[in-house]
């Protein structure tokens, strides 16, 4: 049997530096729990390397991402992370980034910056290939490290300097076309946080130094959040965003269904409205953390910077335009933020490392080892990421490893299993562990 040695890893030969001390450096959870299962290591302040576990929940987040973004009728390209300073003085902000900016002369002496975000670039891409109204709607994407020299760099990947977004661009003929490329934005998000296993509130926000009207952040409640926020109870409770919202139909009602309830966070916050509209027994006042903003900000680069096209009747037209972020990189931080224990992490299964963890309790039987050897295979085989801890090491501290990397499930076997040609399978959310047939654990994998 072939198998993907990228879905089939050994522990003992895996670089998986785990901590068994907290670290000291670290303030929140998601922080020490990333250090303590090796997933990241950091550089210098707010920049950090991924190592191989972390690395492939951050690739697990990003395809999430790509997806839906690629369900939403978004196109993806690569742009650079150094960007030339001409165009943002074109734009007005090389001046306005201010120290946030991370400024570079290259050996001309050219002023070069590396991007904290993108929209004067690809509106000039865009905009230099443009003819007529009949070259929109469009929306493109990237998914690229971004820097900025944040004032506090904090809490571990959710406040880098360095930090990887997807970035997403919508150029619209009009207001109310940008609004439709808006809503496919708003949707996609939805879906894209409800398959991380996250609830995450729209909140209308402000749309602050890129200027417009129209903004929503998405945000997740968890206690080491940096914005305060105010909601109804109502928005937490909202199922996920089910499969059958197709984007070739009406998406207003999904907007509206999200976005009716009361949600703001502290800077747009208005305690007045929130007393009239919230019953007492409905208000919730938390803290959260942005992992989502949309904007819609009209004309502001496509005029600066010449995103213009001919209309039919001969006139000309600067196109209206939005943005749409995500930090992937933060998210992987998120969630944990949103789903662990006393004892690690607990991913949800979608952006799991691994979701097999295999543990052999007497590493060098001969019985065990030819079992635990059947099981990584056949698993990778079913196209299902496996970690075999085929170390000889204590059981306690095999098992506290996997508890700690928070793989989903943890197939334990041992000489008694063996003998009985069973298996046990612990379930990292729920604690319990349960016995069954190597057929019937093969089966809920492929279910
Ligand atoms: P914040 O208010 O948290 O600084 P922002 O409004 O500056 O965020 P945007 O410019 O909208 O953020 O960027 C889009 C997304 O990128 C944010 O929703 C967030 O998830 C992520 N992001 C922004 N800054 C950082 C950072 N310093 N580290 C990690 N992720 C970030
Ligand atoms: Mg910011």
């Amino acid at each position: 049997m072939r198998i993907n040695p990228s879905h089939a890893v050994r522990m003992s030969k895996y670089f998986l530096p785990v901590l068994r001390e907290t670290p000291q450096e670290a303030q929140t959870l998601s922080h020490r729990y990333m250090l303590r299962a090796g997933m990241i290591r950091q550089a210098s302040a707010g920049i950090y390397s991924w190592l191989p576990l972390g690395f492939r929940v951050l690739k697990k987040i990003e395809q999430i991402v790509r997806e839906e973004q690629d369900r939403a009728g978004a196109q993806e390209l690569l742009m650079p992370t150094i960007q030339p300073s001409e165009i943002w003085k074109k734009s007005g902000r090389y001046e306005d980034y201010g120290k946030e900016m991370l400024r570079v002369k290259d050996r001309h002496n050219r002023e070069m910056l590396y991007g904290p975000t993108n929209e004067e670039l690809i509106t000039e891409i865009f905009g230099n290939d443009l003819r007529s109204y009949r070259d929109v709607p469009k929306i493109l994407y990237h998914i690229q490290w971004k820097f900025r020299d944040e004032v506090r760099p904090r809490y571990g990947v959710m406040r880098g300097r360095e930090f990887y977004m997807k970035d997403a661009y919508s150029f619209d003929i009009s207001p109310e076309a940008g609004r439709l490329s808006y809503n496919k934005m708003f949707v996609s998000y939805l879906r894209s946080f409800a398959r991380m296993g996250l609830k995450a509130i729209p909140m209308k926000a402000d749309a602050g130094p890129i200027g417009g009207n129209l903004s929503h952040e998405f945000i997740i409640l968890a206690e080491t959040g940096e914005s305060e926020v105010f909601c109804h109870s109502d928005y937490i409770d909202l199922d996920a965003l089910k499969d059958e919202a197709e984007y070739d139909g009406d998406l207003q009602p999904i907007i509206d269904r999200w976005t009716k309830r009361y949600a703001a966070t502290d800077e747009i916050h208005d305690e007045e409205k929130f007393h009239r509209e919230v019953p007492v027994n409905r208000r919730v006042c938390a803290r959260g953390i942005e992992i989502g903003h949309i904007f819609f900000f009209g004309t502001k680069y496509s005029e600066a910077l010449g995103a213009i096209v001919d209309l039919a009747d001969g006139g000309e037209k600067a196109l209206e335009m939005g943005s749409y972020g995500i930090g992937i990189s933060r998210l992987v931080g998120g969630i944990i933020e949103a789903s662990h224990d006393a004892n690690g992490i607990i991913w949800p299964e979608s952006v799991a490392p691994f979701h097999v963890g295999l543990v052999n309790l007497r590493q060098g039987d001969g019985a065990c080892d030819k079992v635990a050897e059947s099981i990584f295979s056949k698993v990778a085989s079913l196209g299902s990421d496996i970690i075999y801890d085929d170390r000889t090491e204590r059981a306690g501290a095999k098992f506290a490893t996997m508890d700690l990397i928070g793989v989903p499930y943890q197939v334990i076997i041992g000489p008694k299993v063996v003998e009985r040609n069973v298996i046990e399978v612990k379930n990292r959310k729920t604690g319990k562990s349960e016995e069954m047939s190597h057929d019937a654990f093969f089966n809920l994998l492929k279910a």
